[in-house]
């Protein structure tokens, strides 16, 4: 399943890539480009324009109305509309910014593209395969809030069940 978020989800977007979600995100995207894009590719188009997201059922495009106002909330509809996984495995992590892949890469190679102080407190470190992009990631201090905003998500989907 590949997700193709509108202007306004940009965070949502990026949550999607960090769960392994193939994602295409751009807010100058139009929303007759977005449209045609869903259609033509086959992809869910997440937005939170109710017009849009009629139009795009009168077109028989997958689609979702983005209802929630915290990211969690979103999270949760995800998972219990399309089944999306609220857990993250790095194996399949996408970079949140681009979308493209992560490659995991020994400390040794990163040295002169992480801070010190990153490069003292941790082991595993990944880089973007897109070589226009190249964004270094590890799972630092802000990895305990990305783990309980999953896990507020997880209980608020199983309540959604
Ligand atoms: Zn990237």
């Amino acid at each position: 399943m590949r997700f193709l978020v509108d202007g306004m989800l940009g965070r949502l977007a990026r949550w999607l890539r960090i769960l392994g979600q193939d994602v295409r995100y751009d807010a100058s995207t139009r929303d007759n480009e977005l449209l045609r894009i869903a259609h033509e590719d086959n992809m869910v188009l997440l937005t939170r324009d109710e017009e849009l997201y009629q139009r795009a059922i009168a077109r028989k495009i997958l689609s979702a109305l983005v209802l929630g106002e915290t990211e969690e909330e979103r999270l949760a509809q995800l998972a219990t509309t399309f089944g999306v996984s609220l857990n993250v495995n790095m194996a399949e992590t996408k970079c949140p910014e681009c979308g493209s892949g992560l490659q995991e890469t020994p400390k040794s190679e990163v040295a002169h593209e992480v801070p010190k102080a990153s490069l003292k407190l941790y082991d595993q470190f990944w880089k973007c395969t897109n070589q226009n992009c190249g964004k270094m990631y590890w799972l630092g201090s802000h990895w305990n809030r990305i783990r309980q905003t999953l896990e507020e998500a997880k209980k608020r989907a199983s309540l959604e069940e």
